[in-house]
């Protein structure tokens, strides 16, 4: 599946079980654990220097490294999250050259992909002292394992609802 097809995908997802997947108790609280192990690594990112160091570089180096093609690492489930968290997702590219869900202020998702959460570039681990990126990997980790722990109760629940 590319990911126009994906998007459609997730989208009839939506449409025909986003009311019980949302009102699913065992979703609800696994959404607002994701939500607060995000945050904290946001928070993280804040305080190790990486934000501040992403910005830079995106302001005086054009350099982001959301580049085009990432958006095929999505899959239908992890776009579906986006859109039960109340995100659009995009229909064409802010930019010809990055991923699909880079746009003017960053990144528009709030649930990422593994690589997306977890990448340093060469030029931050270099940067940033050891003892913050420790800090850093510490949130992104538990942010991934919230992530890994949704994806597989959305995609159990969808398997048991179209059985
Ligand atoms: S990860 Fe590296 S290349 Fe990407 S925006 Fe941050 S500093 Fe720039
Ligand atoms: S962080 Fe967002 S914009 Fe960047 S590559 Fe990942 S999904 Fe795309």
């Amino acid at each position: 599946m590319n990911i126009t097809e994906k998007i459609r995908t997730a989208h009839d997802l939506c449409l025909k079980w986003g009311a019980e997947l949302k009102s699913d108790p065992l979703i609800s609280s696994q959404l607002r654990e994701l939500s607060a192990r995000t945050e904290a690594s946001r928070l993280a990112s804040l305080r190790s220097g990486v934000a501040d160091a992403c910005r830079r570089c995106d302001e005086n180096e054009g350099g982001s490294c959301c580049g085009a093609g990432i958006e095929d690492r999505y899959t239908p489930e992890l776009l579906l999250i986006n859109l039960i968290v109340g995100i659009e997702l995009p229909e064409s590219r802010y930019s010809e050259d990055s991923c699909l869900f880079l746009h003017s202020r960053g990144c528009i998702l709030p649930v990422r992909d593994i690589l997306c959460i977890n990448y340093l570039c060469s030029k931050l681990q270099k940067e940033i002292p050891h003892g913050n990126l420790l800090s850093l990997q510490d949130a992104t980790g538990r942010e991934m394992d919230a992530v890994f722990v949704l994806h597989n109760t959305i995609r159990n629940f969808i398997k048991k609802l179209t059985a």
